[in-house]
């Protein structure tokens, strides 16, 4: 079949092709699940459904709080319409609890409450495994600058008190998640916006009475059906009718 329209980009769970119009792109949702950087790799039905839509409804949710994002609107059911950005390198990791790498390094237990939300940064480069970096790296190397970083914690702490609230509201403790930032262009004037997507793939969410992971720690510590949790968290949030039962029938548009 002849592609319908230019391919920009593909990554490891999302492609991007060329949008409709100038300063637009169209992502699509993959249903391809990699973890400890692609060494573990699967296709899971549904997947690539359920983050399109349970992004759409983060992102619009961070628009009518006004924390400004990428998204622009859902297409179908596997693509939204986006505004093209400029990708700023860095993965900005956003953490309350202690889970995953910050548990390891610092030798703490899985679920200690952290002292106060801490913001960190990995360099996105795949072959490097994505490393850690601190601020310094970032400026030095030129991928943001200071006032870059200042505007970066700002818009992650929002987008952290916004997700953990309407986490909790559906008894689901954030743990902790990942966001990209995007830099958009309005004549000589940049600004940072959020990009990407924001979805179970990048959070950590644990059901706040069992502790039940309903992220992809499903998929990396193989816990069970990955799109069993995602749907449990898509239902919660009323992004999924409460009685859906397989995502197939019921998510179509
Ligand atoms: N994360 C992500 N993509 C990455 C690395 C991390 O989405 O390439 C998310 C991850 O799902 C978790 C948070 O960022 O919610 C913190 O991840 P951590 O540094 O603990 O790394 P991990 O243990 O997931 O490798």
């Amino acid at each position: 079949m002849a592609p319908r329209r230019k391919k920009i980009y593909e990554g490891k769970a999302k492609i991007l092709y060329e949008g409709p119009e100038p300063g637009t792109l169209v992502q699509y949702f993959k249903d391809d699940a990699t973890a400890f950087n692609a060494q573990k790799k699967a296709t899971i039905e549904g997947k690539g459904v359920l983050n399109n839509r349970l992004s759409e409804y983060f992102m619009t949710g961070l628009t009518n709080i006004g924390i400004p994002n990428h998204f622009i609107r859902r297409l179908n059911m596997r693509e939204q319409l986006i505004r093209q950005v400029e990708i700023v390198p860095l993965e900005v990791i956003v953490r309350n609890f202690a889970a995953g790498s910050i548990a390891k390094r610092l030798g703490l237990e899985e679920g200690t409450a952290l002292p106060r939300p801490i913001v960190e940064y990995s360099y996105k480069n795949d072959e490097l495994g994505d490393p850690l970096v601190p601020e310094e790296y970032i400026v030095a190397f030129g991928w943001a600058n200071q006032q870059d970083l200042d505007d970066i914690v700002s818009l992650a702490l929002r987008v952290n008190d916004f997700l953990s609230g309407v986490f909790y509201g559906v008894g689901i403790k954030l743990v902790d998640f990942k966001i990209e930032i995007g830099r958009i262009w309005d004549g000589d004037f940049m600004r940072l916006i959020v990009a990407d997507e924001i979805s179970p793939d990048s959070c950590r969410l644990w059901d706040v009475k069992t502790g039940q992971k309903l992220d992809k720690d499903v998929f990396r510590r193989d816990l069970g059906s990955l799109t069993d949790a995602y749907t449990e968290v898509a239902k919660r949030l009323g992004v999924l009718p409460a009685n859906a039962t397989n995502i197939k029938p019921t998510l179509i548009n």
